[in-house]
């Protein structure tokens, strides 16, 4: 089955959003494979992200991102990548996702969007190894 790096962002876990993210996974029949609370650094974080570096946003984002515990997740199942982007919605929880998504239902601003997935099966490939990757 497909793979796809799944986080609950530190605004999801302060809001104690992660029970009901991760039942919405499950509710859609995807499964968990891995499931860890972390708290990370900057440089876990500019990798993360490096396709946004110099996007005028990078540095509030990295910040955020480093600012509390967030879930990370491998989620697997058929079509898992696509699946999870369906849940959560677009990126910008009010002008492009819809309500019934994560972001739709719970999100007001693009940076404080609860969660991320991977948006391509390269991009899972790169991510899952980044976070639970040897080191
Ligand atoms: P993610 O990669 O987190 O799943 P995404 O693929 O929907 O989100 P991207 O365009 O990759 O969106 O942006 C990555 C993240 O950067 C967004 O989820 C959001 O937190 C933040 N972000 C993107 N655009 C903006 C913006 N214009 N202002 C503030 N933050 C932004």
């Amino acid at each position: 089955a497909e793979r796809t790096l799944v986080l609950v962002k530190p605004d999801g876990v302060q809001r104690r959003l992660v029970g009901e993210v991760l039942a919405r996974i499950e509710r859609k029949g995807l499964s968990l494979a891995a499931l860890q609370l972390r708290t990370i650094d900057a440089e876990l974080a500019k990798r993360h992200y490096a396709e946004h570096e110099g996007k005028p946003f990078f540095g509030d984002l990295v910040e955020f991102i480093t600012s509390g515990p967030l879930v990370v997740a491998v989620v697997q199942g058929p079509r898992a990548i696509a699946a999870f982007r369906q849940l959560a919605g677009g990126t910008d929880p009010v002008e492009k996702a819809t309500p019934g998504t994560i972001r739709g239902d719970f999100g007001l601003e693009t940076q404080y969007n609860l969660v991320h997935g991977s948006d391509s099966a390269e991009s899972a490939a790169r991510e899952i190894e980044l976070w639970f990757g040897s080191k």
